[in-house]
């Protein structure tokens, strides 16, 4: 896991925090929480670098609290699936959909390479 130096200018009050991360190589991804440490704004960071050149990365900037927000969308597909499954009881034997355990992003990075990382799902 390559430790990689990240510049983060906070969106609140334009602080810079210079912070050194162990970024994951893709399709391995890892969140962060970042604190500003001039405002003690808190943003969650996903992370990964460049299969190809291990220097890169992306990040994303976010509110929202990752795994909650996952969790709330898994919970509602569940829910989806349950009542699909229901209303096709008696009219078909068996219905299994199978449940996703990561969602799949693709990146660009800026050597040239293209690369897929992966969010893990909550399982519930
Ligand atoms: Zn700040
Ligand atoms: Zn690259």
């Amino acid at each position: 896991m390559p430790e990689l130096p990240l510049k983060y200018f906070c969106y609140v009050c334009g602080h810079q925090n210079d912070l050194m991360l162990n970024i994951p190589v893709a399709p391995e991804m890892s969140r962060e929480e970042i604190t500003c440490s001039n405002c003690n704004d808190v943003t969650n960071l996903l992370l990964t670098s460049c299969p190809e050149c291990k220097e890169a990365f992306k990040y994303f900037l976010s509110d929202l609290d990752f795994p909650h927000e996952l969790t709330t969308l898994a919970e509602v597909y569940v829910k989806l699936i349950r009542g699909i499954e229901k209303s096709l009881s008696g009219v078909v034997e068996e219905f299994k959909v199978p449940l996703p355990k990561r969602w799949s992003i693709r990146l660009d990075c800026q050597c040239g390479k293209a690369y897929t990382v992966e969010i893990p799902l909550p399982q519930l």
